[in-house]
């Protein structure tokens, strides 16, 4: 293939990032150094969740949709040989990540592996560039989410803008990576196909896309085209938002971008949505879109945000709740969705040069992102909730697979966000060990940073070369450190402590302050060897929120430096749903290994891991509990307290971000009960099957506060549960609380149920002259029996035709 017409690599890309009044440095002349925090992150990206990725693709069916579309029949049934209408974009978001690796560490055995799905793709392209699996498998009757015609689902199911978005975003990375043009002119053809197709004019089909990405993907294609029609396509899908036929908050189509002023409906879509804007707004200097965002951007870190960082509070729509609702258990906090909080925080310091963005992303990378995939790198989740009774675990992909793929296009990029240059100045935004090349007025300028963060606060920057004479070193000074953990009055610091910061040059202080902007500035002629070290306390503090922030109420969340912590089970041999930490605590710190959170299958591929070790927490608390007389009592205890984001890697349990410090928000322990003390088991063994005997009851059928356990995807089935008690026992009665989730979710109250009891000669025996077995939603079920005495009850579950059952409490007397 000819590719005389490549531009040099470098240009590329900053050509790419124009527009914005700061530009960043690319990450391809970043070097994060190995055995560090984010050396083995990169790593286990390239060694694990990538291979993994296109492992799925493979075993998931990815590639054989884009097969069938290369060889179209009327016989395939495409809603079941194809989940979603958007799977096609895990390969894309494969490759995208594969790609960033690749200019990083070249690897002609992924480039050519990675060619050969390009030729899978490419032959599934009708001939005038629609690429979309989902309808061209079988036209005549395509995925049901794709509608009859083109575009006609687009603003509600079907993806086919969302698909093109991602298809950019990994074109243009593989182009960059590779010199190939191969997968960018798959992706041209579509976005020209779209083009026509799509817009205002007399004969296009008047649609804005359902899931928000190709506006940031077509400002893409404008830069490394320099195609404008791309770029006034992007406009069109913001301007005509709210102007279409459907409008609804779940989209951001319920007004003009420019009228929007709160965070509202599907997070991910949202954050792509501003992110979009600001790359519209950086191209063509709109200003309304600016002041749009900026407006959403005070409502999100005012009244959205949760401490981790996390966005979008309820899986309802996978969305953002009302203000100050951040409930904890039930936090949805996608991990997509951190993704796009990190977009959006970048590119609005890339338009307006505040320090406060990164602390945002900052805070976001540390805690909520990284949470997403396992420190092994190959266990994802999807929700990253603040409080979990064990009904939370990581798995290897989901079925809807968008965040492991994200995590796979994101993590490899993280490189770039860590150096910016504006005019004679050079941004320190974020803080790791790595060794960069960076060009300040056109002149290059080696710099490389040496530290232990987030373990310690000590950072090394030293000039390993230096051309450009006179230049700005701007070194940003965390919010942590200046007393705000974000840059709102959401949440405060309630400890008394008073962190603060030092730097020098060359082991002498220098004239240089904390400027409006949030970033220490020193200017002066740098020379070869010039080394700064920067000391940033790590105090431990306790934080509060606002107290409209219902759920945090009572509590504090922990955190030293950029990482908030966590009370999981496994550090702790007691109940820490009922803990209660002291009004003044104090807190030691300790050492975990790394190879504690590592799966043993993962140890040898990840040797780096093997003498480093995570910083851990410890404080004096009590738990409460009520005794048998209804008296509450307490104990004395050590609190032990982890990272974050290295929660679930040592199986499932309790974990618990906020902590309560006033009495009123504790959840003593409560008596054993028949219940709590017996094994359970079930026709569809889980780890949460343990919620239904925990004794917390839901205040309604739809209470996420509360664990409870379901047995979707099945229907139309009888299900079961028995709990075997250490010695038999007389019951008469039970109480069931059903979980229903109508009219949105997959589960509803049960067609009937049943109580079975195991006789002396182990045979199932139903219970007998039973009153009634109830079936309301929302309250206690009860049924009473004739007294038996035995060591192992059932209860027996008729689930309605299409839907699944769930409870969640079951008890016996
Ligand atoms: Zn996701």
């Amino acid at each position: 293939m000819a590719i005389t017409v490549l531009m040099p690599a470098v240009a590329q890309r900053e050509k790419q990032v124009g527009g914005y009044p700061i530009t960043p440095v690319p990450f391809t002349s970043v070097k994060v150094w190995n055995n560090t925090f984010w050396g083995q992150r990169l790593e286990t990206s390239r060694k694990v969740t990538i291979p993994l990725a296109f492992s799925k693709c493979e075993t998931e069916g990815r590639y054989k949709n884009f097969e069938r579309a290369a060889h179209p029949s009327p016989s395939y049934n495409v809603g079941e040989l194809m989940p979603y209408s958007f799977d096609d974009t895990d390969p894309y978001k494969t490759i995208e990540g594969a790609s960033y690796i690749l200019q990083t560490y070249p690897d002609n055995k992924l480039k050519a592996y990675i060619d050969s799905v390009l030729n899978i793709i490419g032959a599934a392209q009708e001939p005038d560039g629609y690429l979309y699996t989902a309808r061209t498998q079988n036209p005549q009757n395509p995925h049901p989410w794709a509608g009859s015609k083109r575009w006609s689902k687009e603003e509600d199911l079907s993806h086919e803008l969302y698909n093109l978005g991602h298809m950019i975003e990994g074109a243009v990375a593989h182009w960059q990576a590779t010199g190939s043009r191969k997968f960018l002119d798959i992706a041209i053809r579509y976005a020209d196909c779209v083009v026509k197709e799509v817009g205002p004019n007399p004969g296009q089909a008047c649609v804005v896309p359902g899931h928000q990405i190709a506006e940031m993907a077509l400002c893409k294609l404008y830069l490394a085209t320099g195609n404008k029609k791309y770029l006034d396509e992007a406009k069109f899908f913001l301007d005509y938002r709210g102007k279409t036929e459907i409008r609804q908050e779940y989209s951001q189509s319920h007004k003009p971008v420019i009228e929007q002023d709160e965070a509202v409906g599907h997070a991910v879509r949202a954050a792509y949505m501003y992110s979009g804007m600001a790359d519209v707004a950086a191209l063509t200097g709109d200003s309304a879109y600016i002041k749009a965002i900026d407006r959403i951007w005070d409502n999100i870190v005012d009244k959205k945000l949760y401490i981790t960082g996390g966005i979008g509070a309820t899986n309802n729509g996978e969305a953002f709740g009302p203000n100050y609702y951040l409930p904890n258990m039930s936090a949805y906090c996608e991990t997509c969705a951190a993704i796009g909080n990190v977009y959006v925080n970048y590119r609005l310091f890339l338009l307006h040069g505040d320090s406060k963005y990164y602390d945002v992303l900052e805070r976001t990378l540390y805690n909520g992102l990284i949470s997403g995939v396992s420190m092994d790198g190959g266990g994802f989740f999807y929700p990253n909730p603040l409080e979990s009774m064990g009904q939370h675990q990581r798995q290897a992909w989901f079925g809807c697979a968008c965040c492991p793929s994200n995590i796979c296009r994101f993590l490899p990029s993280l490189p770039g966000y860590i150096y910016a240059v504006k005019d004679r100045n050079v941004y320190v935004n974020l803080f790791l060990s790595n060794s960069s090349k960076v060009s300040i007025g056109g002149k290059a300028v080696s710099l490389s940073q040496e530290t232990n963060y987030p373990w310690n606060g000590d950072v090394k920057i030293k000039v390993d070369n230096s051309k450009a004479g006179k230049f700005g070193m701007k070194i940003r000074i965390p919010s942590w450190v200046k007393g705000q953990p974000v840059p709102s009055d959401l949440y405060s610091y309630s400890d008394a402590s008073r962190p603060t910061y030092k730097i020098t040059v060359n082991g002498r202080s220098v004239p240089a302050s904390l400027t409006e902007d949030g970033y220490y500035t020193i200017y002066r002629n740098w020379k070869k060897n010039d080394v700064v070290n920067v000391h940033f306390d790590m105090d431990v503090r306790t934080v509060r929120a606002d107290n409209k922030v219902e759920a945090d109420r009572g509590m504090v969340s922990v955190e030293r430096g950029p990482l908030v912590y966590c009370a999981e089970w496994r550090d702790n041999a007691f109940d820490i749903m009922s803990v209660l930490l002291n009004r003044e605590p104090k807190f030691s710190e300790g050492k975990l290994s790394y190879s504690s959170f590592i799966a043993d299958s993962l140890k040898t591929k990840l040797q780096l891991y093997r003498d480093q070790n995570i910083t851990t927490l410890a404080t004096d608390a009590q738990t409460l509990a009520y005794d048998n007389n209804g008296k509450l009592t307490t104990q004395n205890v050590k609190l032990e307290l982890i990272p974050y984001f290295a929660w679930c890697h040592r199986g499932s349990g309790n974990m618990k971000v906020w902590l309560p410090q006033d009495v009123k928000a504790t959840r003593p322990s409560v008596p054993a009960t028949l219940a709590s003390q017996a094994k359970i088991a079930s026709s569809t063994p889980s780890s949460s099957m343990r919620s239904i005997a925990d004794g917390l009851v839901p205040a309604d059928e739809n209470d996420r506060s509360v664990p409870y356990f379901h047995w979707w995807p099945k229907q139309n089935t009888t299900e079961w549960i028995t709990y075997t008690f250490p010695e038999a026992k007389q019951i008469q009665s039970t109480t069931v609380y059903w979980f229903d989730d109508q009219p949105w979710g997959g589960c509803k109250i049960p067609d009937s149920w049943t109580i079975q009891y195991k006789d002396a000669n182990g045979n199932w025996q139903n219970v007998e002259n039973v009153d009634s077995y109830p079936i309301k939603k929302g309250t206690a079920c009860t049924a009473n029996f004739k007294p038996v005495k035995t060591s192992e009850v059932k209860i027996s579950v008729k689930q309605p035709a299409k839907f699944s059952c769930g409870l969640f409490e079951w008890s016996v007397k």
